[in-house]
């Protein structure tokens, strides 16, 4: 199995372009970036490391997702655990931890979708994303190629 953590803001919304700033709002096209991404790696599942995970049920987040386009929601299988005063990395550790799950024999292999880079210890598992743009292409092709150890 696979592990994407997936920020929300700056990586499936996007702060330039036509963005509005509407409650609960994705932006379409960084939506389908995702879907070409789960497309292209086998055996993949979502971990949502957002901070729109505090506040809102995993359902929830998924209903949100797929509101905006996204096709595979049943790929959104945990949120990471709020750690407060922690960085988003020691939160994704957490995950790991929590779960028995670092290292994991069944995980082959993760990145961190984010546009920020508070990621220790997992640094060279970040797709840094730009915050104006969101989830590109250029990102996916990363992504995809991190994952399938190309
Ligand atoms: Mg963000």
């Amino acid at each position: 199995m696979k592990i994407i953590f997936l920020d929300f803001d700056g990586v499936i919304n996007s702060f330039g372009g036509d963005w509005q700033g509407g409650f609960e709002e994705l932006d379409r096209k960084c939506i389908e970036n995702l879907n070409i991404l789960v497309e292209r790696v086998s055996d993949i599942k979502i971990v949502i490391s957002s901070t729109w995970r505090i506040l809102r049920s995993l359902d929830k987040l998924k209903s949100i997702m797929a509101k905006w386009g996204f096709k595979y929601p049943e790929l959104v299988i945990d949120k990471t655990p709020r750690l407060a005063g922690e960085e988003r990395g020691r939160e994704i550790f957490g995950w790991f931890t929590r779960n028995n799950k670092f290292p994991n024999p069944i995980i082959d292999n993760f990145i961190i979708l984010d546009d920020d880079s508070d990621m220790e210890p997992f640094m060279n598992h970040l797709i840094q994303t730009d915050t104006d743009k969101g989830l590109t292409i250029e990102d996916v092709n990363k992504a995809v190629q991190f994952l399938n150890g190309e």
